[in-house]
């Protein structure tokens, strides 16, 4: 326990940091972030604070949540914003269709470009709200006037062309078995997954028809989400990657039966929901929605269609906005 200071506000911090938003870095998805940028108000990762370091303390001002000493006011600045997925609806409120976000483990250019073009350039953010017209703008405290811009623009107007955020999606891609065969004899795979305006892709598994994956990568739910779309590509280094399958996942059972349950942590573990196999569908037997240690999971087997053969195994978490 420090001195000089009430318990009370270190103690927001760390409440802060118990929202299940806030247990991904804000920036890559990597799990269990251990710093913050003050002045934007998010948590993040080791490897994505080394480049908000770079870009400098008058765009983003880095703190350690354990070791660091933190101000009332850079506290209170942290709160105010309200923690990665509040602020992410804001600074990732405009990603372009088909853009994908840096995983946790991509590569520092790919990481430097995303966090340059997300706070440095605001590329992503509502263009009324953007700041960077003039260099000396961006002197000023970026989030906090994103932020408090944002909570001027009257409520039609933020309604308008912006996407509200109702939860967050984790995904865990597990593996493929029995892929089709794109090269010679095998094929080079690699997962895409698509929901609204959001892609991630995960690693390419070089001739492999029986990937193991086990990536998790984490989507925001937009308040009308319709289906995510699951591709499959074969890298190709010469040409353009040929596509391997589709699959159009359905997520109404897992969304409504989570927001009917609400806090699933009330509960034992027990079956909440199911998607049904049909004809019409991908899945190859029902899928159904549990709770599991508190957590809302969906375990599903895909067959992969418009392809000669393949399936993929996902696993599907819920994570509600505020918990
Ligand atoms: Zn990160």
């Amino acid at each position: 326990m420090e001195l000089g200071r009430p318990v009370s506000s270190r103690r927001k911090l760390k409440d802060l940091l118990l929202h299940r938003d806030n247990h991904f870095c804000a920036d890559c998805n990597a799990p269990d972030p251990k710093w913050a940028s003050a002045n934007i108000g998010v948590f993040i990762c080791l490897k994505c604070c080394g480049v908000h370091r770079s870009l400098g303390t008058h765009i983003s001002k880095v703190l350690s949540v354990a070791l660091d000493d933190w101000s009332e006011d850079e506290i209170d600045a942290m709160m105010e914003v309200g923690g990665n997925a509040s602020a992410n609806s804001i600074y990732e409120a405009y990603i372009p269709e088909g853009y994908t976000k840096p995983g946790p483990d991509a590569s520092h250019e790919q990481r430097s470009k995303f966090i340059r073009s997300k706070y440095e350039l605001q590329e992503f953010l509502k263009p009324s709200l953007r700041i960077v017209s003039g260099k000396s703008s961006l002197q000023s405290n970026s989030a906090k006037s994103a932020m408090d811009s944002f909570r001027s623009t009257s409520t039609s107007q933020r309604m308008e062309g912006m996407v509200e955020f109702i939860g967050l999606l984790k995904v865990k891609v597990i593996r493929g078995t029995n892929l089709a065969i794109r090269d010679i004899k095998s094929s080079d795979p690699y997962v895409v997954l698509s929901l609204g305006q959001q892609t991630v892709q995960t690693t390419v598994i070089p001739s492999n028809l029986n990937p193991v994956w086990n990536e998790e990568y984490m989507l925001s739910v937009p308040e009308h989400y319709g289906q995510m779309k699951l591709k499959v590509f074969d890298y190709d280094t010469f040409s353009s990657d040929d596509i391997m399958g589709e699959a159009d996942i359905d997520l109404q059972s897992l969304i409504t039966s989570a927001m009917a349950f609400g806090d699933a942590g009330m509960f034992g573990d027990m079956q909440i929901g199911k998607w049904l196999k049909s004809d019409d569908n991908p899945l190859i037997e029902d899928s159904t929605v549990n709770i599991v240690d508190g957590k809302v999971k969906q375990m599903m087997s895909l067959k992969l269609q418009n392809v000669e053969c393949g399936e993929i195994e996902l696993e599907l978490e819920w994570i509600p906005l505020d918990q």
